[in-house]
């Protein structure tokens, strides 16, 4: 089988070799960058199937990378950061990443992102035979054509984001753990995990509940998950 291309964006040499490495040894093909501009560069010239992104680089913004990549493709963009601040993951999210590992990560954890984004890829790519509507007020989601509206306008939302909105509505007025949550969307459990899915549920809340005084489909429960409610 052909294995996906991947092009590792980091500054940090040792960060970089540890991922170059570990990625070699499951024989993926990959590229590097140093800085922005080569990523960009990279990107464009050679297509990779996924980008690994540090956001902390010496020319540009990792911010702004993802906003330049975006403008003209949607290939899958897994944060690499050092910084542990929610806030930004969730702009880096905002301006399209898919997903992110913060740093210091351990080799599985890199390689199991990557299979999780893999699994998307070919998820997306394959048809889908359920046919099915969803509708909750004025949310809609057409699991077929794997889109949801909010009051006839379609949400852009993230491959996570419109997962996470499936798993709760296919599960609407049940309280799902962090850990069901997490299991269902990563495949695993880990601290982290839990960490990125408040981050993802908050993205994904700014687009279903644009104003203070929208209905509120999700519902926290502090300590224990989430639920959609039947509005
Ligand atoms: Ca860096």
């Amino acid at each position: 089988m052909n294995k996906s291309l991947i092009l590792v964006v980091e500054d940090d040499r040792s960060v970089q070799n540890l991922m170059t490495t570990t990625l070699k040894a499951h024989d993926y093909r990959y590229l590097t960058a140093m800085n922005g501009e080569t990523a960009i560069l990279e990107a464009s010239s050679h297509n990779p199937d996924i980008i690994l992104l540090d956001l902390g680089l010496p020319d540009l913004d990792g911010i702004e990378v993802i906003h330049r990549i975006r403008s003209w493709s949607n290939v899958p963009i897994i944060i690499i950061s050092a910084r542990s601040e929610d806030a930004d993951k969730v702009e880096a999210l905002d301006a399209g990443a898919d997903d992110y590992l913060t740093k210091p990560f351990s080799v599985e954890e890199l390689l199991a992102r990557l299979r999780a984004t893999e699994r998307r890829l070919t998820m997306m790519k394959g048809d889908q035979t359920t046919s099915s509507i969803f509708v909750n007020g004025n949310l809609k989601i057409d699991f077929s054509a794997g889109c949801a509206y909010l009051e006839e306008e379609e949400l852009h939302l993230t491959p996570i984001e419109y997962k996470l909105l499936c798993l709760l509505a296919q599960n609407a007025g049940k309280v799902l753990t962090h850990t069901f949550i997490t299991q269902k969307i990563w495949g695993h459990s880990w601290d982290n995990d839990v960490a990125s899915l408040r981050v993802f549920m908050a993205t994904l809340r700014k687009k279903l509940e644009k104003n203070s005084d929208s209905v509120q489909y999700i519902q926290t429960h502090v300590g224990i998950g989430y639920r959609m409610i039947k509005v």
